[in-house]
C-alpha cells in the first residue's frame, strides 16, 4: 500500500467514490481511497437507486441533474454497466394543498431547465395504469427521472478514478487521524499509515466516528429505511407487452410511498411515520454488509395505502424486504466542505439521495479543494450551515422530523417545531408574553410578528395570505408613522482587533474601511469576484466590529480564519449572543432615544452611519444610526445581561409614540419597499456585486482586495442581469422567492423573493432579469401558484425613493 498520497478519501461508498473521480477530472492524481470492507459496503450497495432531479431546495436542482447527467460519461469511461434506466417519473397530488405544491414546483422547474409537466390524474393513470385515478387530483410528469444500479454506480465512478490516475485500497480500515504541526496528517490504518496533505470524510454511515478522530461532533443520523418488492404483478408484465418498455417510477405523497417497477413487480419504500433512528450514538464498526431484520409492522400502514391506491398490487405479495440505514443531516441536505478551524480536513457526509447527489457534490468538492471555490451555489449543503449548537440531542430530533416529513407539502410559512425552544435571548418570556409567533433561524429562536391579544399565536400555514398578514400590516404602519421595536441579537458579530485590523478589513472587504465613529456597507467577494457577504462595518477606533447575517456565521467565520496569514496582527473573535440589541425604527425613533440617550442624538450629533458608545439609561450601550428598514432608526446594542432591561426602558421612553414590538415578517415587508437585498436570497456566490446592485459599494480605486480582478471585469463588460424590484398585480397570494419571471411568452428570471409592502399597499418581489429587460417599460409576468401575474419593474425603491427619512 502506498504511504504518501496528495489526499486520502475515506470511504469507497457512492460520495467517497465520486470525490476521488471528480479529484482526477479535475487534474489531481495523486489520489488514494480508504474503504475498510468492500467498495459500498455502508449504506450504498441496498440503495433503491431511484434517480430524479427536483428538490425542494433550487440550488440542488443543478447539482442532481448534473449527477443524472454524469452516468452515461461514467459508463464510458470505465467501462462499467451503470443500470441505468430513464423512465419518467410521476409525482401524484391526492389534494389540492398537492397540486398547489406541485405547481410551484413545475413553475421553478421554467427556469431550472427541467421539463416536467402538470397533467389531470386521468392522464396519469395512461402513464402508470396501476393506479386508481378517482384518488388523486392530478400529477406531473418529469422525463429526467428513473433508476440506476446502486453497486455499478459505485464500481463505475471508482474504476474511472483509477482510469485517471486515482489508487483504490479496499478491506483497510482508517483507525485514527492526527495532524503534523505544518498541516499535513497522518492517517492511520490497519495496514500501516498513510502521509498525506488532505483527509477527505466520506464515511457515510460511519461519518461521525470518522469526524469524530479529529474532535468533531457532526449533525448526523442514521435512519432505518424500509422497500419492499412485492411478487409479479401482471399488470406490470401487461404494460411492458402493450408498451413495449418499463414503467415509469412514482411518488405518491398522499400515501407516502415511491415505486418503480422491478422484476416483473414492484418495489415500493416509505419513509415510515413509524421512524426509527439507527444507533443514534455511535455507528458499530462490527457492522458491515448487512441488512436490518424486517420491520413490516413499521410500514404497515403504508402498505395498506400502497394496496388502495395501486389495487393491482393487492394481490402480489410480498417477495424480498429490504431493511437499511442510512445517513440524514437535521434538514436533509448534504453536509460538505472545509471545517473552520481544521486545515485540509473535508466533508462530504450526510447525503441522504447518493444515487442522485453524489456526482454534485464529487464535483462541488473536487473544485473546492483544487481551485478554493466550490464553483456551485452550495450553500444549502454547506455544512458551515450548523453551529455547535447542533448537539446529538438536536440533531436526533430534526433528524427524525425530517424523515417523517420527507412526502408532507413544505409551505412557504411554516415553522416546524421539533427540538425547540434550544437558543433563546433574553426577552424570550417577555416576547411569549406579548404573544410572539416564534420561528426559528440557526437554532435561535426569533419573534415572526405578535399575535393580537387574547388570539391564539399560532400562523395557519398556506400557499397564500396568512392570518398574519393584518397584524403584520399593523406591525409595519406603527413603524412607518410611529415608532416601532424589533430584536436584532440574531445578527452575527465579530469583533476585529489588533495592529492590521483595518488593512486586513480593507483586503477581505470590497469598500472602504469607515473613519472612527462610522459605519459602512461591505460585501465581501471570494476569487472569481462572486459575493461571499455583506456586512455592516463599525469602526470603533480601537477596534472594528463587523454585523452580517446570523445563519452565515460559521460559514463567515471559516473564510475570515482562512484568510488571516500567520503572522498577521489581527484577531476576529465571534461574538454570538454575547452581544444583544434591539433596533427602533420610525419617525419618532429619534424622540425616543432622545429621552433615554446620556449623549445628543441629534440629526447633527448622531448623523446617518454614525456609530457611538454611550449610555441609555443607565445602560452602557452601543448606538448606531442605521435601520434595516430603511426609516429613521437606530440599532442600539448591549450585553445581554442588559437586554431586558434595554426593552423596558424604551418601552417606557416610546409609550407615548404608541411604540409597539414588531417581528421579522413585518421588517422583511419594510425591507421589500425599499428594495433592500438580502444575504442568501439576493446575496449569493451565483451573483456578481454590479448584477446585486451593490456597485456603490465595491470600491475599485482604493488598492487591491480579494476578488476585485472579477469585479472590475463585472464592472467593465457590464452585470449580465440585474437585481430589480417588482409590483405585482398579485391575488391572495405573493411571490415568497424561486418563482419565474416571464417576458415576452418566455422564462428570462427568477423572483429572489416576494411579499406584501404593508405600507405602500402593493404586492412586491425582487427579481433578477437580464440587463437588457431591467427597463421599467418593459412588461413583465410572475407565475404565482400556476397562474401569470402582470409585473412592472420598479425604477426607484417604492418607499421614500430618495431616503429623505432614512437620512434625516
Ligand atoms: C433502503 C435504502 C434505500 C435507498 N434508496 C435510495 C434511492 O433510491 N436513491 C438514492 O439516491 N439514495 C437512496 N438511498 C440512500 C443512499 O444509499 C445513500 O445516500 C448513499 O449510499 C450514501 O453513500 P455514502 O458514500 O455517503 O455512504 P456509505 O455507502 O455508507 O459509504 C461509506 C463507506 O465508508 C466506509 N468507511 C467508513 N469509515 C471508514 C473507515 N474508518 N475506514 C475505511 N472505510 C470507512 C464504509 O465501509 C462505507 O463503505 C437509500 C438508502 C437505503 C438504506
Amino acid at each position: 500500500m502506498k504511504s504518501e498520497a496528495q489526499v486520502v478519501v475515506i470511504g469507497g461508498g457512492v460520495v467517497g467514490c465520486s470525490v476521488l473521480y471528480h479529484l482526477t477530472k479535475a487534474g489531481w492524481t495523486d489520489v488514494m481511497l480508504v474503504e475498510r470492507l468492500e467498495l459500498a459496503a455502508g449504506s450504498s450497495w441496498h440503495a433503491a437507486g431511484g434517480i430524479h432531479t427536483h428538490n425542494g431546495n433550487v440550488y440542488l436542482v443543478d447539482l442532481q441533474r448534473y449527477t443524472v447527467e454524469l452516468y452515461p460519461e461514467l459508463e464510458r469511461v470505465s467501462g462499467q454497466d451503470c443500470g441505468i434506466h430513464l423512465t419518467g417519473g410521476l409525482q401524484l397530488a391526492d389534494s389540492p394543498a398537492w397540486m398547489d405544491w406541485l405547481k410551484t414546483v413545475h413553475a421553478r422547474g421554467r427556469y431550472l431547465g427541467m421539463d416536467t409537466e402538470l397533467i389531470s390524474a386521468r392522464e396519469a393513470a395512461e402513464i402508470f395504469p396501476l393506479m386508481d385515478p378517482s384518488l388523486f387530483v392530478g400529477a406531473m410528469w418529469d422525463r429526467h427521472e428513473g433508476h440506476v444500479d446502486p453497486s455499478g454506480v459505485v464500481r463505475a465512478y471508482a474504476r474511472a478514478a483509477e482510469v485517471g490516475g486515482a489508487t483504490v485500497v479496499r478491506n483497510t480500515m482508517v483507525e485514527s487521524l492526527s495532524q503534523r504541526a505544518d498541516g499535513t496528517w497522518d492517517v492511520r490504518t490497519n495496514r500501516g499509515d498513510i502521509h498525506t496533505e488532505h483527509v477527505v470524510n466520506a464515511g457515510g454511515l460511519w461519518g461521525r466516528e470518522v469526524g469524530r478522530m479529529v474532535g468533531l461532533e457532526l449533525p448526523l443520523l442514521a435512519m432505518a429505511h424500509q422497500y419492499i418488492v412485492t411478487g409479479p404483478v401482471p399488470a406490470v408484465a401487461e404494460y411492458r407487452q402493450s408498451k413495449g418498455k418499463e414503467l415509469p417510477t412514482v411518488v405518491d405523497f398522499g400515501g407516502e410511498i415511491y415505486m418503480r417497477e422491478e422484476s416483473g413487480g414492484i418495489l415500493l419504500g416509505t419513509y415510515e411515520q413509524d421512524h426509527k433512528p439507527w444507533s443514534p450514538r455511535a455507528t458499530p464498526w462490527s457492522f458491515g454488509s448487512e441488512l436490518l431484520p424486517p420491520e413490516i409492522d413499521r410500514i404497515a400502514p403504508e402498505l395498506e395505502a400502497g394496496f388502495t391506491h395501486f389495487p393491482a398490487l393487492a394481490d402480489a405479495g410480498i417477495r424480498n424486504i429490504v431493511h437499511g440505514p442510512f445517513v440524514f443531516a437535521p434538514d436533509g441536505n448534504p453536509c460538505i466542505g472545509p471545517v473552520k478551524g481544521i486545515r485540509n480536513f473535508w466533508l462530504a457526509v450526510g447525503v441522504m439521495a447518493g444515487f442522485c447527489q453524489a456526482g454534485g457534490v464529487g464535483l462541488a468538492l473536487a473544485n473546492w479543494m483544487t481551485e478554493g471555490d466550490p464553483g456551485l451555489d452550495v450553500w444549502a449543503m454547506d455544512a458551515a450551515r450548523f453551529g455547535d449548537w447542533a448537539t446529538v440531542a438536536y440533531t436526533n430530533a430534526k433528524v427524525r422530523e425530517n424523515y417523517s416529513r420527507r412526502f408532507k407539502i413544505a409551505f412557504p410559512n411554516e415553522e416546524l417545531p421539533a427540538a425547540r425552544p434550544l437558543r433563546t435571548t433574553p426577552l424570550y418570556d417577555r416576547y411569549t408574553r406579548a404573544n410572539a409567533v416564534w420561528g426559528a433561524s440557526f437554532g435561535l429562536e426569533v419573534p415572526l410578528w405578535f399575535q393580537d391579544p387574547g388570539s391564539e399565536p399560532v400562523e395557519k400555514v398556506t400557499f397564500r395570505r396568512s392570518n398574519a398578514f393584518p397584524v403584520v400590516a399593523a406591525e409595519c404602519a406603527v413603524v412607518r408613522n410611529g415608532v416601532g421595536m424589533v430584536e436584532i441579537s440574531g445578527f452575527a458579530k465579530y469583533r476585529v482587533t489588533g495592529q492590521d485590523a483595518a488593512s486586513w478589513l480593507d483586503r477581505i472587504l470590497t469598500n472602504r474601511i469607515p473613519p472612527p465613529g462610522r459605519i459602512a456597507l461591505s460585501p465581501m467577494l471570494n476569487h472569481r469576484g462572486r459575493l461571499i457577504g455583506d456586512f455592516t462595518v463599525a469602526n470603533l477606533g480601537d477596534h472594528f466590529i463587523v454585523f452580517g447575517s446570523g445563519p452565515a456565521e460559521d460559514y463567515h467565520m471559516r473564510w475570515f480564519l482562512s484568510r488571516i496569514p500567520s503572522n498577521a496582527g489581527v484577531e476576529v473573535m465571534p461574538l454570538g449572543q454575547s452581544m444583544a440589541g434591539l433596533s427602533i425604527a420610525g419617525p419618532a425613533s429619534r424622540d425616543v432615544l432622545a429621552a433615554v440617550a446620556s449623549q445628543d442624538v441629534g440629526p447633527e450629533a448622531l448623523r446617518f452611519m454614525d456609530i457611538r458608545t454611550m449610555d441609555v439609561g443607565a445602560i452602557p450601550a452601543l448606538v448606531g444610526r442605521l435601520t434595516y428598514t430603511g426609516d429613521l432608526g437606530y440599532e442600539v446594542w448591549v450585553g445581554p445581561e442588559c437586554l431586558r432591561g434595554l426593552h423596558e426602558l424604551l418601552a417606557d421612553a416610546g409609550k407615548e409614540y404608541g411604540i409597539r414590538d414588531f417581528g421579522l415578517r413585518a421588517l422583511d415587508s419594510l425591507r421589500l419597499e425599499k428594495g433592500f437585498g438580502s444575504w442568501a436570497r439576493e446575496y449569493r456566490p451565483i451573483y456578481g456585486p454590479a448584477e446585486a446592485g451593490l456597485s456603490r459599494f465595491v470600491a475599485l480605486d482604493k488598492g487591491d482586495f480579494v476578488g476585485r480582478a472579477g469585479a472590475r471585469r463585472e464592472s467593465e463588460q457590464g452585470p449580465s442581469r440585474r437585481l430589480v424590484t417588482m409590483v405585482v398585480d398579485a391575488a391572495d397570494a405573493d411571490a415568497v422567492g424561486d418563482e419565474p419571471v416571464w417576458h415576452g411568452g418566455e422564462v428570462v428570471g427568477w423572483v429572489t423573493s416576494g411579499g406584501y409592502a404593508h405600507t405602500v399597499g402593493c404586492s412586491v418581489a425582487l427579481a433578477y432579469v437580464p440587463s437588457e429587460l431591467a427597463d421599467p417599460r418593459q412588461r413583465f409576468e410572475i407565475e404565482i401558484l400556476g397562474s401569470r401575474r402582470k409585473a412592472t419593474r420598479q425604477p426607484a425603491p417604492l418607499f421614500d425613493p430618495h431616503g429623505i427619512r432614512m437620512r434625516g
